[in-house]
């Protein structure tokens, strides 16, 4: 037997009780509707293994994810019926694999409608698009042979612009309104996070919302709403003195204008803690900021100890990652910050 690795100097720590909140905050705003949850991309990055129980818990009784490869994990953690794949069934053996799985998949076409009927069918979920133009059947084949012949779980359609106050959202509700009419189906689906927002119209019988859950805020309407969830987390693995002009990193983009003293903690680039974070990031100890000098590298960045003389090597520095003022000052989205963080973090 190899040995058993020590821990890595880099965690992300979920807040089970924040996302819990989240969810619950959700579900009261999408009203008679019950809010679902997006788990695609192992849950936006935070690990399906600690969220989706967390979910459970809490009441979602939902659960969607991208890629075949991702529903078992899910499925592993609660009622595999409780779990739509929204890319479809692309090949015989997505829809052979979605029956015996015990997984719903996502029609999002004539042909994926054929190729599931033709696997021996069973509850579905359709996807209608009303707009979007990414997945999703178009409307005007809402009355084929294939798509009347299914057994419709969820009849769901995507909001392109939920998070603007734009046309879109208007015409998009209309045409799911008509979709719902042509086609038998248990329960209707529209909103993601800015979606509930969007009013009553908007809820149907199933909400979806995914980077709310996790701590993002889409849209103002939800501002003081959403509670942090995810907290990266770095070990300091060298403490060192800075004379005046001494330089930092990559290229020397910071120089020292004083004797100081700074930390090296582990992550970089490689982890998802981009190069748009050099002199630009900040981490956090005890309320203290310690911002980032000179460039991110692959798997180190350099961080002033000024407000923490106290730091050590050994010691814990938190990422300051508040997603709203993280995107703005990084210029990545909310999504893909979450998204991002690589695979060195235990989660
Ligand atoms: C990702 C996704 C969601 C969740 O969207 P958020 O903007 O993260 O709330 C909902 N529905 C579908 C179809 C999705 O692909």
């Amino acid at each position: 037997m190899p040995p058993e690795p020590p821990p890595a100097a880099l965690r992300l720590t979920v807040d089970r009780d924040a996302l819990a909140a989240n969810w619950r905050t959700l579900n009261a705003l999408s009203g008679q509707a019950a809010a679902g949850a997006a788990v695609k991309a192992d849950a936006y990055g935070l690990g399906v293994g600690s969220v989706v129980p967390a979910l459970w818990e809490a009441g979602c009784r939902d659960y969607l994810v991208a890629h075949w490869t991702e529903a078992a994990p899910v499925a592993a953690r609660v009622p595999p019926g409780s779990v739509s794949v929204l890319h479809g069934p692309l090949t015989d053996r997505d829809a052979r694999y979605a029956r015996d799985l015990g997984v719903k998949p996502v029609i999002n076409s004539v042909s994926q409608a054929q190729r599931w009927i033709e696997a021996g069918g069973g509850l579905c979920d359709l996807m209608v698009d009303t707009g979007i133009n990414r997945l999703g059947l178009p409307l005007d084949q809402l009355g084929s042979e294939p798509i009347a012949a299914l057994q419709v779980d969820v009849l769901l359609s995507h909001l392109a612009s939920a998070d603007e106050n734009s046309g879109l959202n208007a015409l998009q509700l209309q045409r799911w309104n008509e979709a719902r009419g042509q086609i038998a189906h248990r329960r209707a689906s529209l909103a993601n996070s800015a979606g509930i927002t969007l009013g009553a119209d908007y809820h149907g019988d199933l909400t979806r919302p995914g980077i709310a859950l996790y701590g993002g805020v889409p849209c103002a309407a939800l501002d003081g709403h959403i509670r942090q969830v995810a907290r990266p987390e770095a070990a300091l693995i060298q403490v060192r003195p800075l004379q005046l002009g001494d330089s930092v990193g990559y290229n020397a983009t910071f120089v020292a204008d004083r004797t100081m003293r700074v930390g090296v903690i582990s992550i970089g680039y490689a982890d998802g803690y981009l190069r748009c974070w050099s002199d630009n990031g900040t981490m956090v100890h005890e309320g203290r900021e310690l911002p980032v000098l000179g460039r991110v590298s692959m798997d180190m960045t350099v961080i002033d100890l000024t407000a923490a003389p106290d730091l050590n090597e050994g010691d814990w520095v938190e990422v300051a990652y508040d997603l709203p003022q993280a995107a703005t000052r990084s210029g990545l989205s909310q999504y893909e910050l979450l998204t991002g963080l690589g695979r060195r973090f235990v989660r």
